[in-house]
């Protein structure tokens, strides 16, 4: 089965049909925020997009009483059933306007249209029809009997599959009979605002789902504080995370995190290596490589290394860089100035260090943010490329000679998100991947996502997991609502 299957309905028409302005998104209702508005903008071009209202504390606390009020009288007192129905009606309208989300997220994000339009916007719907099938079967979610709510979830996503991360993390709280606060990341509000509109045009009660677009240290923060929550579950930085597992210490909030990555890509000299460069060029490539799981070490053993990064680097050559609203374009826009000067302040690094430097030549269009993907040879497990998280379309090459050597360098990393071998021998696939330390692990394939399959990481990659059975278990409890 393939995602394209929750494309557009055949019915599909809509066009993008922006306001000029979004309010915050509570109770049900557009309102303005007491914190100064921001103008979110397409990073391809740095033009405005639309003005968003932003919340401060007092918002986020009018946004967790609607939430309540609504879980404790209506959302945690309906009967699966009816919660489900709700949840197949939102992911349809997702399916009707799925050219109006790939769009939107596009130029609010930057990423190829092609990818908005053929993976994140699909995914997202399969996400809600994933877990309104889940609604009215909560006793098989494996947490005991009698499974209910947590009550109020508090929800904070970051900006680089903003509609994605969404759906993650509402379509479990609700079809769990959670009632959820989500505050979008600074730079990417949009989608989440058509969200709201689509929860109101589903015929959702008020208060069941609030957005509020605001600052981290503000709104996030003023969530993360908030007496009134039950759950807060975040995705971002592993700083960040950290932050909020300190303040969240000794409290009955329960906590999920989902923090940051440096996946290895391991080719064996028996790997079919025609795909395997496929899927490295992906691993790291896709979303100019704003992948918390992205590839982005290569560990190629030794005796294949020249012909892989040949082979590599002409496939790189074939990437097109450029207007993200283009269908042909591979790589678009880095999401902001900010991070755009991270990577390149750690490739200037990764260069000062030693690593040997190959990028794509090709024309940069003069506004926005842009980075041509980049490949660094010739560096150590000490060389800062292969070490910090860049989250940009840079991948380090290393080398190993054996499977056990191939094991410890994958390892050496404080993450442990996501893994990828390619090899045709089965027998050490399935030795490799069992003494890997990573919460997903992609045998001759890379960045497949499924809803029923759980996504998250060990060690600092953060802990719980979304997705499948586990991820509606993190929204229940046996203890009964709080
Ligand atoms: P980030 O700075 O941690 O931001 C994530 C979210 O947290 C944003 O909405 C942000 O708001 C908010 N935030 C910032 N400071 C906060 C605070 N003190 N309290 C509460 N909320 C706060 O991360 P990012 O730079 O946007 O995203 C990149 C990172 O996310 C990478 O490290 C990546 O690996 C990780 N990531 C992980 C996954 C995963 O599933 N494991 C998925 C995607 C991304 P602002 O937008 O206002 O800053
Ligand atoms: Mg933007």
């Amino acid at each position: 089965m393939s995602f394209l299957d929750f494309a557009p309905a055949p019915e599909s028409t809509s066009v993008l049909n922006l306001r000029t302005s979004y309010g915050l998104f509570i109770n049900g209702e557009f309102v303005d925020g007491h914190g100064e508005p921001i103008t979110t903008i397409s990073p391809a071009t740095e033009k405005p997009i639309a003005e968003i209202a932003h919340a401060n504390a007092q918002d986020v606390s009018l946004a967790v009483a609607a939430a309540r009020k609504s879980h404790d009288t209506v959302w945690g007192r309906m009967s699966g059933t009816d919660r489900g129905k709700y949840l197949f009606r939102i992911a349809r309208l997702i399916q009707e306007r799925a050219r109006e989300f790939a769009v939107a997220e596009t130029l609010d994000n930057g990423k190829p249209i092609r990818e908005t339009r053929d993976v994140d916007i699909p995914l997202v719907a399969a996400w809600f029809f994933h877990y309104a099938g889940w609604a009215d079967k909560l006793e098989w979610a494996g947490v005991g009997p009698n499974p209910t709510s947590l009550g109020v979830a508090g929800q904070i996503i970051p900006w680089n599959f903003p509609l994605m991360m969404l759906a993650w993390k509402v379509a479990p709280a609700l079809a769990a009979g959670n009632t959820v606060v989500l505050k979008p990341a600074e730079t990417t509000p949009l989608t989440a605002l058509l969200f709201a509109e689509v929860c109101q045009q589903a015929g959702l009660p008020a208060g069941v789902v609030n957005i509020v677009p605001g600052l981290g240290e503000v709104a996030g923060a003023a969530l993360v504080e908030h007496p009134g929550i039950n759950k807060i579950a975040f995705t971002g930085s592993t700083g960040v995370g950290r932050h909020i597992a300190r303040t969240l210490a000794g409290t009955d909030v329960a906590l999920t995190l989902e923090l940051g990555g440096k996946g290895a890509n391991i080719v064996f000299d028996d790997a079919p290596i025609d795909e395997a460069i496929e899927g490295v060029v992906r691993g790291i490539f896709f979303n100019q490589g704003h992948v918390c799981c992205a590839g982005s070490r290569l560990l190629v053993q030794e005796n294949i290394h020249d012909e892989v990064v040949e082979k590599l680097t002409r496939r790189m050559s074939t990437l097109r860089l450029g207007d993200p609203l283009d269908k042909n374009t591979d790589i678009g826009a880095i999401n902001s100035r900010e991070q755009l000067e991270r990577i390149t302040s750690l490739v200037s690094q990764g260069e000062a260090e030693g690593g040997v430097r190959w990028s794509l030549d090709c024309e940069v269009p003069q506004k926005g943010f842009w980075f041509r993907p980049t490949v660094f040879t010739g560096v150590t497990t000490s060389n800062t490329v292969a070490r910090d998280e860049i989250f940009g379309p840079v991948l380090s090459v290393l080398t190993f000679r054996t499977a056990e050597e191939a094991i410890l360098k994958a390892n050496n990393t404080p993450y442990g998100l996501s893994a990828g071998i390619w090899t045709n021998t089965a027998s050490r696939m399935l030795q490799v991947a069992d003494e890997l330390r990573a919460g997903v692990i992609w045998a001759n394939t890379f960045n497949q996502f499924d809803p029923a399959s759980p996504f998250g990481g060990y060690k600092e990659s953060g802990f719980g997991r979304e997705g499948g059975r586990p991820g509606l278990a993190a929204y229940l409890t046996t203890e009964g609502a709080r």
